[in-house]
């Protein structure tokens, strides 16, 4: 059967999901402590400069360049410790001993690393030789050579991981101006659906797909509402999805969005809310349908875990983002890029969708080589598992023959 060449395509769904979700308008201030995985709501200026002041980037002694010459040694006048800076005065031919971040005095511009000296001393005096001329200005970290006062250094819809929240720290910032974090809920629907620990009768099977779609939620840092299992059932999908419009921001379901007979998702959605669109022109993942329930977005899933979890990472993971505040950029650094790639096997492939094949991948000097791991169905949770990423074949390419260019792309942090 022939695909429907109206189906759209994943990046005309993309944009379209995108256009409808809008930035959030709140603002609420958080401690570092409280931030990790939070979007900035707004630009972060340093209040300081860093360095802060001159210092050491080694253990060793600090002087003036201007005094270096032939032979002559120079009198150890003092020291310099991380946080016990050197407060008296120098004169010509002096040196303080320095250790690495401490304060270098504002008269000495150099640094010499303690291997590169030895001990001359002078009658009583403690004295150093160079044992090699230094480059004027060696080994010191200068004021504001990182960031300068005033620099804007992180910008509003940046996602706070890590490094950002170091960075932050190392400016001495306490509190941040973050959005409120996106409350998403999470549905399973099918009469077929058992909960792991529950004995499954014939024809059931488990509900893995709400367990994946959590995971990978918490990961990104967003605050899941579990709203377990429903039956293919009209009035109890109603119930939950009125329910879900008034607590969350936005509602993942999975299952019940194809064209079966038990597949009610879609009249409810259209009953009490709007369907935005519906089938988008990917394998697997087409029957995805994107609406809102009053203002709480509305992202049904098929029931495929493949296609549950591609249409999570394709769709649903951006219009989140987009919805919680984080800015395109910030996104699409989280997310693998598509890359080139070069077919190591055939990859058998029907015209009118975009094809996202399990596959093995082997990074060479040359580049990406890439193979179909052999098993493909939506239906296999470990065809993702065993992969280390999936093709992205063209919606228009036919078969791939061994050695053709082809695109891929390698699996996300969050599902690893
Ligand atoms: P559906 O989209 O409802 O037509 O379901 C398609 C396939 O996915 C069926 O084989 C379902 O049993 C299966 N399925 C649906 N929901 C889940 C789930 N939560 N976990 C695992 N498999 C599911
Ligand atoms: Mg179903």
């Amino acid at each position: 059967m022939s695909e429907n060449p109206k189906m759209q395509s994943l990046s005309s769904a993309l944009s379209k999901l995108l256009e409808d979700i809008h930035e959030p308008s709140i603002v609420e201030w958080v401690t570092l402590d409280d931030a990790f995985e939070r979007i900035l709501a707004n630009d972060v200026v340093s209040p300081i400069a860093i360095p802060t002041a001159n210092n050491s980037a080694m253990d060793g002694y600090a002087l003036r360049f201007a005094d270096v010459s032939e032979d002559k040694p120079f009198k150890v006048v003092g020291q310099s410790l991380a946080g016990h800076p050197f407060l008296g005065t120098t004169e010509t031919g002096t040196c303080i001993r320095i250790t690495t971040g401490a304060l270098v005095p504002d008269d000495f511009d150099t640094v010499i690393m303690q291997e590169d000296v030895s001990i001359c001393n002078e009658q009583e005096e403690q004295a150093i030789c160079l044992q090699k001329r230094p480059k004027a200005g060696q080994h010191v970290r200068l004021y504001g050579s990182e960031i300068e006062y005033g620099q804007t250094v992180l910008r509003q819809g940046e996602r706070l991981g890590p490094l950002q929240l170091g960075l932050l720290a190392t400016l001495g910032v306490a509190k941040v101006a973050v959005f409120p974090k996106l409350r998403v809920g999470v549905l399973s629907s099918g009469d077929e659906l058992k909960q792991p620990g529950e004995q499954l009768t014939l024809g059931e099977l488990y509900d893995s797909n709400r367990v994946v779609i959590k995971a990978v939620l918490m990961r990104l840092g967003y605050q899941v509402v579990d709203y377990g299992w429903v039956a293919d059932d009209p009035f109890a999908l109603r119930t939950i999805f009125n329910k879900a419009s008034d607590e969350v921001d936005a509602l993942i379901t999975s299952g019940g969005v194809s064209v079966g007979d038990a597949d009610h998702t879609r009249d409810v959605l259209e009953s009490i809310g709007q369907m935005h669109f519906w089938q988008v022109a990917i394998k697997p993942g087409k029957p995805f349908a994107f609406g809102v329930l009053g203002n709480c977005l509305f992202f049904g899933l098929p029931g495929n875990p493949v296609s549950a979890v591609m249409t999570l990472e394709q769709l649903v993971l951006a219009g989140l983002s987009k919805r919680a505040g984080q800015s395109k950029s910030s996104f699409a650094v989280s997310h693998h890029k598509v890359i080139p790639a070069i077919a190591k096997q055939p990859f058998r492939k029907k015209v009118g969708r975009l094809d996202f094949q399990r596959i093995s991948v082997n990074i060479t000097d040359s580049g990406a080589i890439a193979e179909p791991i052999g098993i493909d169905s939506s239906g296999m949770l470990t065809s993702l598992l065993n992969a280390d990423g999936w093709t992205w074949l063209e919606q228009e390419r036919g078969d791939v023959n061994v050695d053709e260019p082809i695109k891929i792309q390698l699996k996300s942090s969050w599902l690893i």
